[in-house]
C-alpha cells in the first residue's frame, strides 16, 4: 500500500517539483506513471523509498510514514521495495550474477540460499545460464532484465521502475513491459513511469498522470 496525503517537493533553490498530489496504490495494483520530462514523475517515485524527502505532506508505505523516517530505519524500509531508477546502475567491473547477488550480500544473506535465489531471478527475467558474463556484453535490453533482476532478488512486496524502457526499441520494450505485468500477476504490486502512452496501453491499466509536478489523472 502507497499512500501520498498532499505531498510537496521543493528543491534547494526553490524549484516546485511536486505540489499537493495525493493518491493511493493498494497491494496487487500494476500503475503506470505518466508525464512529460520534468513533470516530477522520478521526484515522486525517489519519495517512496525515501530517497527525498517531502517538503509538506505525508508518504505512507505499508502503513508507516517514511516521510520522517530515522536514516537508520530507511535499510529496513528499502528491503521490501525493488528499485529500477535511472541511477540503478549495473557494476560493469563484475558478472551479471554477481550484480543481482549484491543487495542479498548487503543484507547478509547466508551464501548458498543467495545464489539459488540469484539463480531463481536470473531465470524469472529470461536469462538463465547467463550470470557468468560481463554485463558490457549484453543487448540494453538485458542489461535492463538484469536490473530487474536485482530489484527483485529480495523477493519486495512492491517494484517501482523510472522510465525502464527508455533507449529501448519498441519491440524490446514491449518485453520489458511484459515483464513488469508477470510480476503484477504473482502478487507485486508495480508503480511504473514512462512518458511512451503506448506502453502498457492494451493491458489499460490505472495510469497517474502528472504535469507541471500536480495530478491531473488518476487520483
Ligand atoms: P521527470 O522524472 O518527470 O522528468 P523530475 O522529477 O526528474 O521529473 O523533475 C521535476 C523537476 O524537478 C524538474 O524541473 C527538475 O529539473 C527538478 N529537479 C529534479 N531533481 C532536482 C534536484 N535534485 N535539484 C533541483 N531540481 C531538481
Ligand atoms: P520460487 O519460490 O521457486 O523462487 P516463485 O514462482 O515463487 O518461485 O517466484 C518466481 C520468482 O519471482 C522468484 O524466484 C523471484 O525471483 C521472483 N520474485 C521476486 N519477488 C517476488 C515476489 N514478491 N513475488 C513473486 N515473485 C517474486
Amino acid at each position: 500500500m502507497i499512500v501520498f496525503e498532499d505531498v510537496a517537493k521543493r528543491y534547494a533553490g526553490g524549484y516546485t517539483a511536486l505540489a499537493g498530489v495525493s493518491f493511493e496504490i493498494r497491494h496487487g495494483e500494476l500503475v503506470v506513471l505518466s508525464g512529460h520530462s520534468g513533470a516530477g514523475k522520478s521526484t515522486l517515485l525517489k519519495l517512496i523509498p525515501a530517497i527525498e524527502r517531502p517538503t509538506a505532506g505525508v508518504v505512507r508505505i505499508n502503513g508507516q510514514d517514511v516521510s520522517r523516517l530515522p536514516s537508520r530505519a530507511i535499510p529496513y524500509l528499502r528491503r521490501n521495495l525493488g528499485l529500477v531508477l535511472q541511477e540503478s546502475r549495473l557494476l560493469f567491473d563484475r558478472s551479471v550474477f554477481d550484480n543481482v547477488m549484491l543487495p542479498l550480500v548487503i543484507t547478509g544473506h547466508p551464501p548458498g540460499d543467495a545464489a539459488k535465489r540469484v539463480a531463481a531471478a536470473l531465470e524469472r527475467v529470461g536469462l538463465d545460464g547467463r550470470g557468468r558474463e560481463m554485463p558490457a556484453g549484453l543487448s540494453g535490453g538485458e542489461q535492463q532484465r538484469v536490473a530487474i533482476a536485482r530489484a527483485i532478488v529480495n523477493r519486495p512486496s512492491i517494484l517501482l521502475a523510472d522510465e525502464p524502457t527508455a533507449h529501448l526499441d519498441s519491440a524490446t520494450a514491449a518485453g520489458i513491459a511484459a515483464l513488469f505485468k508477470s510480476f503484477n500477476s504473482a502478487g507485486v504490486t508495480v508503480l511504473v513511469s514512462t512518458h511512451d502512452a503506448t506502453l502498457f496501453a492494451e493491458s489499460s491499466p490505472r495510469r497517474l498522470t502528472l504535469a507541471k509536478g500536480l495530478l491531473t489523472e488518476g487520483a
